[in-house]
């Protein structure tokens, strides 16, 4: 059955390919989110973009775009990131949660795209989840921004794309893992790169995690808000 509004009407279905409709002409006016704004500035091999979303793990999206032009600025092709020393990517990347266990991965990702690749990594997700410190969501989000969306096999889920999909009833799980196997059932394939593409802007300003705006949301009419409190609906 279909949940309630305050108001005791019920809501609409959700339809999920008019929920991003409208989330995208409410996140327009905001800044992308970090990785695809560093794709749309020119870094865009997989080898930046990964780098990249590893740079912004636990890292705020304003000091994750700086960040990783800073490193850019220094090295951004195999061989020039491989020459350089963990230590001095951890001084580059120093504004990054976790700079040193980060550097030495970018490191040894630089190092294996040289020497085991030929000096670029294929768009292939197991390749890219046997490096080190690349998780599901990195790999499938650089795959899906650097050799197109179709190449990513799954979503890529950060805590937005999690949070907001389970309030939307969308899906119903307690982790970004499980929300990435629910949303790979029953999102439509051409939107496993745009849900994330929309949904960081929208957590960031309007569906954030502790006082979304619902009141003037334009999913509200269909939005279960699962777990969102009444000051919030
Ligand atoms: S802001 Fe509220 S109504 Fe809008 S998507 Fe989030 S929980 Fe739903």
């Amino acid at each position: 059955m279909r949940p309630f509004s305050d108001d005791g009407s019920q809501k609409e279905p959700f339809e999920i390919v008019r929920a991003l409709s409208l989330i995208t002409k409410t996140v327009a006016p905001y800044p992308p989110a970090a990785l695809f704004q560093q794709a749309a500035e020119g870094y865009d091999t997989l080898l930046e973009v990964l780098v990249g979303c590893i740079i912004s793990i636990r890292t705020r999206d304003e000091d994750s775009l700086p960040t990783a032009k800073r490193l850019f600025a220094r090295a951004r092709t195999p061989n020039a990131l491989a020459a350089l020393s963990p230590e001095e990517i951890e001084v580059l990347i120093g504004a990054s949660q976790f700079a040193g266990p980060k550097a030495r991965q970018i490191r040894e990702i630089a190092r294996q795209t040289v020497e085991t690749f030929g000096g670029a990594l294929p768009c292939d997700e197991a390749t890219l989840l046997a490096l080190p410190g690349v998780g599901p969501k990195c790999a499938n989000l650089a795959l899906g921004i650097a050799c197109g969306a179709e190449a990513a096999p799954h979503v890529g889920v950060d805590i937005h794309v999690h949070r907001i999909t389970n309030r939307w009833g969308y899906v119903a799980t307690k982790t970004p893992e499980k929300t990435k196997i629910a949303l790979d059932a029953v999102l439509p394939p051409r939107y496993r790169l745009e849900i994330n593409r929309l949904l960081v802007p929208f957590g960031k300003h309007v569906c954030t995690g502790v006082s979304p705006r619902c009141s003037t949301c334009p999913v509200l009419p269909m939005c279960a808000q699962v777990g969102v409190g009444a000051a919030h609906r």
